[in-house]
């Protein structure tokens, strides 16, 4: 399988270089040639595979310059009961008549990053290794991500991580998380700013190419092909627990961000997996909400982002976006590099009416969910069903259920359990959601950090001396 950007240069890479990579050159996002469709025989043969094994059976589509037995180990080693705490690694549960949840967030740090981090983890060590090359990733996180990169990548060989944080602004579990880990490899740097100054301290390394170079700046962020392909495995694996055959059709609904899970649900759709429809749940943060209601793409900026009690989703522009966009039209990108400018300079997308009937027939549905309808929501949850949710899940039952139709069963996507967000939960409950036991006590654990100002000599100073 060959790789092509999505603005149209770069094309005829193969899995493993652009592995390493984050944008292609110019400026565009990674996609295959095509989607390899899955025929009936392949789909019943599927349905009774361990989830390493159909991992195995999906990215070997994708992936042919690994030689298939390493890839085979890879995903042995990242797919396993112990690191996801259950056989099934991502386990399906009923929750009410028609409505299932799918349980992705039972990994290291507790959110569903974990599924395709841990693959990264071990594909970039096999690759760097492979290549006798080292790389320094450097990113920014408000959570979620950092922790699922830092747990991935920790002691890994031929790798270490500089993560930016916003000093004081994470949930004091992901603080925890994250900061007590004691591997040589994993560098925790805590940003007197927010989280948009982390993000402008990254970039601004990142534009100094000599320095990029010369010390093997990487990344590990949502528009990396090979965490995309691994979230489309458990698309797979819920639809096989919720169905018992392979003629019923499920519906997905999927707490959105950045648009890197729901478009793994797109791509399993493309492939041939029966999805009727992906419903899109947003928070106060609704750009894509609105564009899937009235078509209009409005990008908003810095200040009008709110900070929500489902943090993970407050992102003002998706980045994953221009892969379902270049797929519904057409795949051409001299188009797509033309409405993506547009959206750099104008904020906005200007589509055709053509184009937008062509999106619409997507099946994509979507809706909002605000602080009040999580709080509302986790508090029926519990009261009726002794469970607990956390804030991300909540936004996309609430929604989920408002599409939800008889006959066909709605799957919603657990994207982090409850104990990351327990300040909300608490607020909804009045009592601490449940913690696993392998996380008692983790605020007490020494800390291994360096405090920073927003000062982009003294970072690839730190980078340099130390990676
Ligand atoms: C990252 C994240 C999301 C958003 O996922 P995208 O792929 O960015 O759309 C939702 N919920 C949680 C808990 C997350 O960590």
């Amino acid at each position: 399988m060959k790789y092509l950007s999505t603005r149209g240069e770069g094309s005829g890479r193969g899995f493993s270089e652009i592995l390493l990579e984050g944008l292609a050159p110019d400026g565009g996002l990674y996609l295959p040639e095509r989607y390899p469709r899955i025929d009936a025989t392949t789909l019943a043969r599927w349905r009774g595979l361990s989830y390493a094994e159909l991992a195995f059976a999906l990215l070997a589509l994708y992936i042919d310059d690994i030689p298939a037995g390493d890839l085979r180990a890879l995903v042995e080693r990242t797919y396993t009961a112990e690191v996801f705490g259950d056989p099934r690694v991502a386990p399906l549960r009923p929750l009410e008549p028609g409505v299932f949840v799918l349980g992705l967030s039972n990994g290291p740090t507790l959110a569903f990053k974990d599924l395709a981090m841990q693959f990264l983890g071990h594909a970039f060590e096999y690759e760097l290794a492979r290549r006798g090359r080292t790389l320094n990733v450097l990113g920014a996180t408000s959570g979620d991500t950092g922790s699922a990169a830092e747990y991935a990548l920790k002691g890994k060989r031929g790798v270490s991580v500089f993560m930016l944080s916003p000093l004081g602004r994470m949930s004091p579990f992901q603080q925890a998380q994250m900061f007590s880990l004691q591997d040589a490899n994993i560098h925790n740097i805590a940003v007197e700013g927010v989280f948009d100054d982390c993000q402008d301290l990254v970039k601004a390394v990142s534009a100094d190419l000599a320095f990029k170079q010369r010390h093997a700046i990487g990344t590990v962020n949502s528009i990396n092909w090979a965490r995309l392909v691994a979230q489309v495995v458990y698309y797979f694996a819920g639809y096989f627990q919720a169905t018992t055959s392979n003629d019923q059709a499920v519906d997905f609904a999927v707490p959105t961000g950045n648009f890197g899970n729901i478009c793994a649900g797109h791509v399993a759709r493309q492939m041939g997996l029966p999805i009727h429809r992906l419903v899109l749940a947003t928070n106060e943060n609704d750009v894509l909400d609105e564009f899937f209601r009235t078509g209009r793409y409005r990008v908003r900026s810095a200040a009008e982002t709110h900070e929500t009690s489902s943090p993970s989703m407050d992102i003002s522009k998706a980045s994953n976006f221009e892969r379902f966009v270049f797929d519904a039209l057409g795949r051409d990108p001299a188009r797509t590099r033309v409405l993506f400018a547009e959206v750099e300079s104008k904020r906005a997308l200007s589509l055709t009416a053509d184009e937008r009937a062509r999106i619409a027939s997507f099946g994509f549905a979507s809706g909002r969910s605000t602080a009040d309808d999580r709080l509302a929501t986790i508090r029926a949850v519990h009261a009726r069903h002794g469970e607990v949710i956390d804030p991300h899940t909540a936004d996309a039952l609430k929604v989920g259920r408002e599409h939800a139709e008889a006959g066909t069963p709605m799957i919603v996507l657990e994207t982090a359990l409850p104990a990351k967000f327990n300040a909300t939960v608490h607020e909804a409950i009045g009592v601490d959601a449940p913690r696993p036991a392998r996380f008692a006590g983790i605020e007490d654990l020494p800390r291994r950090f360096t405090t920073m100002t927003v000062d982009v000599e003294r970072l690839k100073a730190f980078v340099a001396e130390n990676g």
